[in-house]
C-alpha cells in the first residue's frame, strides 16, 4: 500500500519526548504531501510509484515548503479547534493547551524530520524508492520482508507514544504547548 499513516507512530514518541520543540501537525503535513505522488502515480498509472519526492533532496525541499504554511495554517486551525472544544465545555484542559500556536522551531522540527523518515521507513520498505538519487540509482537501506514488522512496529511505537503523550500532558500543571 503507497500510503499509510505508520509514518505518524514513531513520531508520536517524539511528540511525548518533547512537545514544544516538535509539531506534530508539521510532520503529518508533510507525510501528506510527499504521499501526493504515489496516489497521483497511482491514478496516473504511472511506475516505479515513488518518484522525486521520495527523495532525501526532494522530501527536504518538500519539509521546507511546508515550514511556513505549517506555522501559520495549524495555529489558525488550533486555535479554531480550542474556541470550538471550550466553547462546547469539551476537551481536557491539557488538549486545548496543545493546541496553542505553532512555534517556528516546531514547525521546522516537524516538518524536516517528517521529510526524511518518510523517505527512511518508505526506503525499508518498497525497492523502487531510491533515497539518493537523482546522484545514486539503487535503495542500500531496502530489506525484503520488513513491511509487516516496520509497520507493527510503528503501530506499538505510535500506541506507546499516545500513552506517553497523554500521560505527561495530564500530569503536568503548565500543559506543554
Ligand atoms: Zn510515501
Amino acid at each position: 500500500m503507497p500510503v499509510t499513516p505508520f509514518h505518524l507512530g514513531p513520531a508520536v514518541v517524539l511528540k511525548a519526548a518533547c512537545p514544544r520543540a516538535f509539531s506534530l501537525g508539521a510532520f503529518a503535513v508533510v507525510q501528506a504531501a510527499i504521499d501526493v505522488e504515489t496516489v497521483g502515480r497511482v491514478l496516473a498509472g504511472v511506475t516505479p510509484l515513488h518518484g522525486p519526492l521520495h527523495t532525501l533532496a526532494g522530501a527536504v525541499l518538500v519539509a521546507l515548503a511546508a515550514v511556513a504554511p505549517s506555522r501559520y495554517g495549524l495555529t489558525a486551525a488550533y486555535a479554531a479547534l480550542a474556541r470550538r472544544l471550550r466553547g462546547d465545555g469539551r476537551g481536557e484542559r491539557w488538549l486545548r493547551a496543545e493546541l496553542g500556536p505553532v512555534s517556528w522551531t516546531a514547525a521546522a522540527v516537524g516538518a524536516l524530520i517528517g521529510g526524511v523518515s518518510h523517505v527512511l521507513l518508505d526506503a525499508l520498505i518498497h525497492a523502487d524508492v531510491w533515497p539518493l538519487a537523482p546522484w545514486r540509482q539503487g535503495n542500500a537501506l531496502w530489506v525484503p520482508g520488513a513491511f509487516a514488522w516496520t509497520h507493527g512496529a510503528c503501530a506499538a511505537l505510535g500506541v506507546a507514544g499516545l500513552l506517553a503523550w497523554v500521560g505527561r500532558g495530564r500530569g503536568s500543571r503548565t500543559p506543554s504547548a
